[in-house]
């Protein structure tokens, strides 16, 4: 059945990272502001919308099987708009259209404002039989999406963007061409918006940008704008994410040190610790000044957790330069590090490098075993140390289990208790009494 009028039930399903599901939210609260009801589930839905990550070609091939099921969906409903939006649809564009004729729209990362008219014409189109597949993947200079509102989970603890884009150029990666340069938010808006979250319950925000710490609007820079989140009335807890190694300046580090709120992690994408090969992924800094700000963080935060990412089998990465990231691993001794295998991306300058440079899949794999198995050693011993400690936690959600309750302690390591599910959102002080190597098992404090 063709309908004639705009579909009134969305389904958003998210893949990739943080500030993708934070857009999940900007989609949601878009689509609700035009009065449209949120389901959770796709069969519910009269518009399913898959909301991709370009990073890897794992994430596409499993968006594109996604895809391919929902199809079945619109076979039983044929009046269902699927939608493809974000860094993946950016990247391949009318492609997408050709290659899934049942999906209706690709909108890529910059044209979410334009969502629900989107929607509209799709439905127009449909009434007039016309064609109704449509893309919409202009990238946009200006669109920070100010002054929009997301639609969040209820919770303690919030998302906020504060910048979108990259203004960097590593050679590996995919966002500067699918999400375009660097757009900051005004501060007054990011503050508008922190108020308002902390007048619905929210006492923890994440301030969230593709090189966070580089953020600057008008006069206000990172360190001015998290100094000042972190002196609001109701705020308890300030993380950020993701930081560029190079901007991990002392201002930044001195108000991680004076601030109470601003809590003791910090997440360091160090993706190689080689010097050639960070060259070579046009990183813009080396493993000495990497080691430096690591040391500039600790002294000034002594009890700092600290994070990272690494990409391993980087095009022409040498077994000896593989061998000078797992030595990283020791010196530094990350408490997490997020760690992936080189993926070939189109459009990007490591995609040019010559072919004979490429490592073999099984190659690449055993790179990729041993730096885990060195990283969740240290990161098992590092938690291990740990126990005994009593840590202030701020209760998240219910655990799997029922009367289990899950929680992050400041240095953002996740600890499982015992307690009532009613509590979500309160602050408490939790004994670390046992780990599995990367989470803890906890029991509260009460004296
Ligand atoms: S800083 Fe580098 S890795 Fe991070 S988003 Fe920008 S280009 Fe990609």
């Amino acid at each position: 059945m063709l309908q004639t009028g705009p579909a009134k039930r969305a389904y958003v399903e998210t893949y990739g990272c943080q500030m993708n599901l934070s857009d999940g939210e900007l989609m949601e609260g878009l689509l609700a502001a035009r009065g449209y009801e949120i389901v959770r589930n796709p069969e519910d839905a009269d518009v399913v919308l898959v909301n991709t990550c370009a990073i890897r070609e794992h994430a596409e091939t499993r968006v594109l099987g996604r895809v391919s099921q929902l199809n079945g969906l619109k076979r039983e409903n044929p009046g269902l708009v699927i939608g493809v939006t974000g860094c993946m649809a950016q990247r391949l564009g009318t492609t997408l259209l050709e290659q899934a004729p049942y999906v209706d729209l690709v909108m890529g990362p910059d044209g979410y404002r334009s969502l629900p008219d989107a929607l509209e014409r799709i439905a127009s189109r449909r009434a007039s039989r016309a064609g109704t597949q449509l893309a919409v993947l202009e990238l946009d200079a200006t669109e920070n999406y100010q002054g929009l509102e997301q639609r969040r989970a209820e919770g303690p603890v919030a998302w906020v963007p504060v910048q979108r884009g990259c203004d960097h150029r590593c050679t590996f990666c995919i966002v500067p061409y699918v999400r375009g340069p660097e757009k900051n938010r005004d501060a007054a808006d990011v503050i508008a918006e922190v108020e308002g979250l902390v007048a619905g319950g929210v006492s923890e925000v994440t301030l969230l940008g593709q090189t966070v710490n580089s953020y600057r609007s008008g006069d206000t820079t990172f360190p001015m704008l998290l100094r000042r989140i972190a002196r609001m009335p109701g705020i308890r807890r300030v993380r950020f994410t993701s930081p560029h190694p190079s901007d991990v300046t002392p201002e930044l580090v001195e108000v991680m040190a004076e601030e109470p709120a601003v809590c003791e992690h910090l997440h360091l994408p160090a993706q190689s610790g080689s010097d050639r090969t960070l060259k070579r992924m046009l990183r813009r800094y080396t493993v000495a000044e990497l080691l430096q700000k690591v040391a500039l963080v600790r002294e000034a935060v002594p009890d700092v957790a600290i994070s990272t990412d690494i990409i391993v089998a980087f095009p022409g990465e040498t077994d000896a330069e593989f061998r000078e990231t797992l030595d990283l691993m020791r010196t530094v001794r990350f408490d997490e590090a997020y760690t992936y295998k080189y993926s070939m991306r189109d459009g990007t300058p490591a995609a040019r490098l010559p072919a004979e440079e490429f490592l073999g899949a099984d190659e690449a794999q055993a790179r990729l075993a041993e730096l885990i198995a060195v990283s969740r050693g240290i990161a098992a011993e590092i938690n291990a140390g740990e126990v005994g400690r009593v840590e202030e936690v701020l209760i998240e959600r219910p655990g799997r289990k029922e009367g289990q309750l899950l929680a992050h302690t400041r240095r953002n390591k996740v600890v499982s208790f015992e307690g009532d599910a009613g509590r979500v959102g309160e602050y408490t002080r939790v004994e670390l009494c046992s780990t599995s190597g990367a989470t803890f098992h906890g029991v509260e404090v009460t004296a």
